[in-house]
C-alpha cells in the first residue's frame, strides 16, 4: 500500500516535505481490531505539532492522520461490530485503557494510557489502517467521504470546546483564529444557540471575509476591540498574543477555552503583558481542551447529520500531502483540507 510516513522531527521552513512517500505492506488487523481501506483523511494543525516536535510520536517511522474515513476491509478475531464494506471513521482517540478514573468517569481523554491515532499508532495518511473496532464510528449516511473527515478531528474537538465554553444562548461568543475548527463550531453554535452573537478575530483578511459570509456578525483582527464583551471565546490559534488580547475581551465571568494540543514558542514573550486587572481579574476563567472522548465524536456526529453541517473542505492528493500541511502553516485555509486516497 501507500502511505506518507514521517521519520523524524522536521522544522518546516527548512525542510517543506516532511513526509515521505512509500510502499509498505497492508497490515493485519489484530483480536478485537479492523483493517480500513481509506478513502479520505483530514488535515489537521496536530499534524504540524507532531512533525515540528511539540507533540512528537514516541517513535519513528509513523504515518500520521486522524480524521480518518474507510471502509471495514477485514476485521480481526472476535470483531463483530461491522460487516466488511461498512464505512467508518476513526478519530484522535485510538484507545484509552478504559480501568482508570478517568476512563470510568467518562473522562478517558484525560486517560494517562491515551493512545491518539496517527502519532502513538499509525494513521490515516495511507491506504489501510488497523484500528479497534471499540474506537471506530459510522458515518451519518448524508455525508460523502471527504466531507465527514473534518468532521471527525475539527468538528468533534470543536463541539467539545463549544461545550466546555459553557455559552447559553443569547449570550456573545468569540473565536479567535478561524480555521477548519472554527468555522465549524461557528455553524454548530448557530444552531445550538440561535440567538447567540459570534464575533470573530483573525489575522486573515480572507477569513475575516469568510466569516462574516457565514454570519458573524463581526469580524476583525486579533487586536481590535469588539463593540462588547464576550461571555465565551474560543481560541484555535497556535500561538499566545491571540490569548492575551482575548482575556482583554471577555466580559466578567466569562470563560476562555483554548483550543489547541500545544502553542508555538514564537510570541511567548506576549504573556508578560497580562496585567492582572484587565486580562484575569472579575473571576475570568481560561480552560483548555484536551483530546477528545468516543462520546463527543458520537454526539457530535448525530447533531451534525441533524442541521445538517455541511464543513467546507479543499480536497489533496495522498502524494500532496505535504503541499497540504504548508499551505496550513502558512495560513492559506478556507474551511478544511481533505486527503483524497483512492
Ligand atoms: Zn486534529
Ligand atoms: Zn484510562
Amino acid at each position: 500500500m501507500k502511505a506518507m510516513l514521517l521519520r523524524r522531527v522536521w522544522d518546516l521552513r527548512t525542510q517543506p516535505t516532511p513526509l515521505e512517500l512509500v510502499e509498505l505492506p497492508v497490515p493485519e488487523p489484530g483480536e478485537g481490531e479492523l483493517l480500513l481501506r481509506i478513502s479520505a483523511c483530514g488535515v489537521c494543525h496536530t499534524e504540524l505539532d507532531e512533525i515540528e516536535g511539540r507533540t512528537p510520536p514516541p517513535r519513528y517511522p509513523i504515518i500520521p492522520g486522524h480524521q480518518v474515513v474507510g471502509r471495514v476491509e477485514k476485521a480481526g478475531r472476535g470483531s463483530r461490530r461491522f460487516k466488511p464494506g461498512e464505512r467508518v471513521g476513526v478519530a484522535w482517540i485510538y484507545s484509552a485503557c478504559g480501568k482508570c478514573q478517568y476512563c470510568l468517569a467518562g473522562e478517558e481523554n484525560l486517560c494517562s494510557q491515551f493512545r491518539a491515532t496517527g502519532r502513538d499508532a499509525h494513521g490515516g495518511y495511507a491506504n489501510y489502517m488497523t484500528v479497534p473496532e471499540s474506537f471506530t464510528y459510522p458515518i451519518p449516511p448524508i455525508y460523502s467521504d471527504p466531507e465527514a473527515a473534518p468532521l471527525l478531528c475539527a468538528g468533534a474537538i470543536g463541539y467539545r470546546s463549544l461545550r466546555l465554553s459553557k455559552l447559553q444562548d443569547g449570550q456573545n461568543l468569540g473565536l479567535t483564529g478561524f480555521g477548519a475548527s472554527a468555522h465549524i463550531v461557528l455553524k454548530l453554535a448557530q444552531y445550538q444557540y440561535p440567538r447567540a452573537r459570534l464575533y470573530v478575530f483573525s489575522r486573515s483578511e480572507p477569513e475575516q471575509v469568510f466569516a462574516r459570509e457565514l454570519g458573524a456578525i463581526w469580524a476583525g483582527s486579533i487586536e481590535d476591540t469588539p463593540p462588547v464583551k464576550l461571555e465565551s471565546i474560543i481560541d484555535t490559534t497556535p500561538v499566545w498574543r491571540p490569548v492575551v488580547e482575548a482575556l482583554r475581551n471577555l466580559a466578567p465571568g466569562g470563560r476562555l477555552v483554548i483550543n489547541a494540543i500545544r502553542k508555538e514558542e514564537l510570541d511567548r514573550a506576549s504573556l508578560a503583558q497580562i496585567d492582572y486587572p484587565t486580562h484575569l481579574w472579575m473571576e475570568k476563567e481560561i480552560k483548555s481542551v484536551a483530546n477528545i472522548t468516543r462520546q463527543d465524536v458520537e454526539a457530535f456526529l448525530q447533531v451534525a447529520a441533524q442541521i445538517p453541517l455541511h464543513p467546507e473542505f479543499q480536497e489533496y492528493p495522498l502524494e500532496e500531502a505535504n503541499q497540504a500541511l504548508l499551505e496550513m502553516k502558512n495560513r492559506k485555509i478556507r474551511g478544511a483540507k481533505v486527503i483524497r486516497i483512492e
